[in-house]
């Protein structure tokens, strides 16, 4: 992926956000993260484990501060990331809207931030909390995934809002009438998912090169995952 066009200039002010399960963390959200960190100029990206997934059932899924701790392993040699137990902390189920909003008022109006996810994750963004006033608080980047539904960016917006988008060629991005954009990139996304990652550990296959050797160890130490998965999606 290209530097531009993307947004303005960059450097301090615009942070990159990453919401999910990390269950556990993959290279996958590594390097979505470090090719948007880039190419947006985001600094700093921030992973946001959740307590309790609005959208996935919660069989097999370790506690968060594992989950917390396997990320603080996997970020911990890149300046750039940076861990946020916010949603941890804030405990019960976590909705995307009451962390970007938290975000938002800690940041100020100064900083703009860039919510990350696939495009697995935001073909069903009309069924979060609130999800219209998602596009109000931040920008919204949807990375292609491969095995994600792999639709036009131009059908992926809700048909509930399209109305209030128009497409922006200067950013190449759709803009909403809040002035936040819905930018749909190809960051080259590598096929690799925790769903994966707990099969074969289940399985009692290696996940070496797929899972930073921090995680992998730490993974092997606590005996997780080494049961079939229950059918956490
Ligand atoms: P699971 O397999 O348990 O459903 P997952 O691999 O999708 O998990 P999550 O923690 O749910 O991981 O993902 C957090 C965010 O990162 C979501 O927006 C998801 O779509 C995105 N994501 C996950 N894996 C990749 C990948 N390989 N490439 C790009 N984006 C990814």
């Amino acid at each position: 992926m290209t530097k531009a066009p993307n947004a303005s200039a960059g450097g301090p002010g615009r942070i990159g956000v990453l919401g999910g399960t990390f269950n556990p963390v993959h290279l996958g959200h590594l390097r979505l993260a470090e090719v948007l960190s880039e190419s947006f100029s985001l600094d700093p990206f921030i992973f946001i484990p959740s307590e309790i997934p609005p959208h996935k059932t919660v069989a097999g899924l370790c506690p968060s501060e594992v989950r917390l701790e396997m990320v603080r392993l996997a970020v911990a040699d890149n300046p750039r990331f940076k861990v946020s137990d916010i949603e941890v902390r804030r405990g019960g189920t976590s909705y995307s809207v009451e962390t970007l909003d938290a975000l938002s008022r800690e940041h100020g109006a100064g900083t703009e931030i860039f919510f990350a996810m696939a495009d697995d994750a935001f073909i069903e963004i009309d069924t979060w909390k609130d999800w219209e006033r998602l596009f109000t608080l931040a920008h919204i980047i949807v990375v292609r995934r491969p095995e994600g539904p792999g639709k036009p960016p131009e059908t992926m917006l809700p048909v509930e809002v399209r109305e209030a988008f128009c497409y922006s060629p200067e950013v190449d991005a759709f803009t909403h009438i809040s002035g936040k954009h819905v930018y749909f990139r190809d960051v080259g996304a590598l096929q690799v998912s925790s769903t994966q990652i707990r099969g074969l550990v289940a399985g009692g296959r290696s996940i070496r090169y797929l899972v930073p050797e921090t995680v992998v160890t730490l993974i092997e130490q606590r005996g997780l995952y080494q049961y079939p998965d229950p059918g956490a999606r």
